[in-house]
């Protein structure tokens, strides 16, 4: 008989759909069946104690990271007060205690239905695979993931409430709070979804036009204005002399639709996210020029946030989201639940991509469609530490290109947007014995370091800028 469907079965009517009932195609089907079985076994994986003690620790080290910044800060600092007191010192003030406790009294979630806003990129990865392994669920929440066609409507939905917290671009809540294209509305990054994960990929027929300087008079595509996409190939072709505002075009595509304006021959290439570089490669329209951890390793990209209003109405509610996206990037930056987390986001309702192409992105095993397989695991990683560094770096290309305009008070918006842990002002005052310093880091971006306790000094060293 038949495996899909039933004509000879006089029990059942006949209707030309698949034979599990539902209308959708056979491959959707056999994508649906895989994700089911990956989603069983990643589950129990995230059911095991070896899990929930990795994933605590997971939690807590981060927290602890973002409190001492500097290694060597952490160090003294355990070493003057002694480990058991700096635990409890740290247990009292970081959130993952009263998460800890929140999870054990009923009813103090302040809402509990709830919405969150995604674009389907593997960015989003931590965020949508939560929904199908439980995560909302286990910490008491009933959240609708819901897919959005591009990022000027998430930042609408946000500010009208129809969202309660999204994937956003890292740059967005910056420029959403201080009212850059819509209005100021204070917004806040709770965590870094993921760290690199984009590409430049070129149409095929630029196959042997690999050099930058060559490149004037090409069309590029970008998600959104406010995005490390636009920020990095800005950088890009500013370093090979390439000005970007006057010298090519960049424009704004939704990442759904930059595969099929390269196709199409709209544009030359495109910034953009995974697994949309891929699926260029795949439909042998394009190929991988440079990978964006080659420009910037350990980028931020996308976040995970929601605005201040809705973190002062549900400070309860906020921090059980927070924690079931923090258990979900645990699992999602261990290398050997890629291959499943693939299989488990890859159906229509998610990403809707083959799962080909997303495991590809996934384990860093790809195609660069140069008829090379380039083995890079770290090509798309889960780090979701808020360094307020990241922050001010974002809002010095802001400047740079002209979309802030007059003076910048850059530790002011970084600390106001990025929340890195209210912990360290608490142990303050607390009096602890142990100096808060600003939760910086210095970067490297292109060979470059950046030093964010010089926001204008940088600034002032690039030969392409609007800034004066
Ligand atoms: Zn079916
Ligand atoms: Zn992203």
């Amino acid at each position: 008989m038949s495996e899909f469907f039933d004509p000879y079965n006089a029990d059942r009517p006949l209707m030309m759909k698949c034979s599990c009932g539902r209308d959708h195609t056979l491959a959707d089907h056999h994508a649906e069946v895989a994700a089911d079985s990956a989603a069983v076994e990643l589950r129990r994986r995230s059911e095991t104690a070896e899990f929930e003690a990795y994933s605590n620790e997971f939690i807590e080290a981060t927290l602890v990271k973002a409190l001492f910044p500097q290694d060597e800060e952490r160090r003294r600092f355990l070493r003057a007060v002694g480990k058991s007191t700096a635990m409890a010192a740290i247990a009292s003030v970081l959130p993952v205690a009263s998460m800890q406790a929140m999870a054990q009294e009923k009813g103090s979630l302040e809402k509990t239905n709830l919405k969150i806003g995604f674009i389907p990129i593997t960015c989003a990865t931590p965020l949508i695979m939560a929904h199908p392994l439980g995560f909302y669920q286990k910490q008491g929440l009933n959240v609708e993931v819901t897919k959005t066609a591009g990022w000027a409507l998430v930042r609408d939905k946000m500010i009208n409430k129809e969202y309660d917290a999204t994937h956003f671009l890292s740059p967005m809540p910056l420029a959403i709070s201080q009212g850059l294209g819509s209005n100021a509305t204070p917004m806040n990054v709770a965590t870094i979804q993921n760290i690199n994960g984009q590409a430049i990929t070129l149409a095929l027929k630029h196959k042997n036009n690999r050099d930058p300087k060559n490149w004037k008079g090409f069309k590029f595509g970008i998600p959104f204005d406010y995005s490390m996409h636009n920020f990095l190939l800005r950088y890009y072709l500013a370093e090979n002399g390439i000005n970007p505002d006057t010298d090519v075009q960049l424009r704004v595509i939704p990442p759904a639709e930059m595969v099929a304006n390269l196709r199409a021959g709209n544009i030359d290439g495109f910034l953009g996210p995974d697994p949309f570089n891929q699926r260029a490669v795949y439909d042998e329209v394009g190929f991988i020029h440079v990978l964006t951890k080659d420009l910037w390793n350990g980028h931020p990209c996308c976040a995970f946030g929601t605005s201040t209003e809705f973190i002062q109405k549900n400070p309860n509610t906020f921090a059980a989201l927070y924690r079931a996206v923090l258990t979900s990037a645990a699992m999602a930056r261990d290398p050997k639940n890629r291959e499943l987390i693939a299989k488990v986001i890859a159906p229509s309702q998610y990403l809707n991509q083959p799962e080909a192409v997303i495991n590809q992105v996934l384990t860093g095993k790809f195609a660069d469609g140069l008829g090379k397989i380039q083995n890079v695991p770290d090509r798309a990683d889960f780090d979701p530490m808020p360094w307020q560094s990241m922050a001010v770096w974002m809002l010095t290309q802001m400047k740079r290109w002209g979309y802030l305009k007059g003076d910048v008070n850059y530790k002011q918006v970084a600390e106001k947007v990025f929340l890195i842990t209210d912990a360290r002002k608490h142990m303050k005052d607390l009096g602890q014995p142990f100096t808060a310093g600003p939760a910086y880091v210095k970067h490297k971006i292109m060979g470059k370091e950046f030093d964010a306790a010089k926001p204008e000094e940088y600034l002032k060293s690039f030969a392409i800028s609007k800034a004066a």
